[in-house]
C-alpha cells in the first residue's frame, strides 16, 4: 500500500490503494468495488454489470490538536 500525506487548507492524507477490481453499471454510472463480493446485478436498476479495474483512493482528514496559531 501507498500513500502520501499533502498539505493544503487542512490536512489531507491520502491513501493509494493501487488498482481494484470493480463492477460497472452502464445504465447509472455506477461503480461497485467487488472485493467485498461480486454482485449479481446492479442494486439499483437490476440491470448487468461491467467488470473493470480502477484506481482506488481513500481521503481522510485526521482530528489534528488545535494549538494557537491554528485558532
Ligand atoms: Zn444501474
Amino acid at each position: 500500500m501507498r500513500g502520501h500525506i499533502r498539505k493544503r487548507a487542512t490536512w489531507q492524507i491520502t491513501v493509494d490503494f493501487g488498482m481494484q477490481p470493480l463492477q460497472r453499471c452502464p445504465a447509472c454510472r455506477k461503480r461497485y468495488w467487488t472485493r467485498d463480493g461480486r454482485l449479481p446485478g446492479c442494486p439499483k436498476c437490476g440491470g448487468l454489470l461491467e467488470e473493470d479495474l480502477a484506481r482506488l483512493r481513500g481521503t481522510f482528514i485526521p482530528i489534528m490538536p488545535l494549538s494557537d496559531d491554528i485558532r
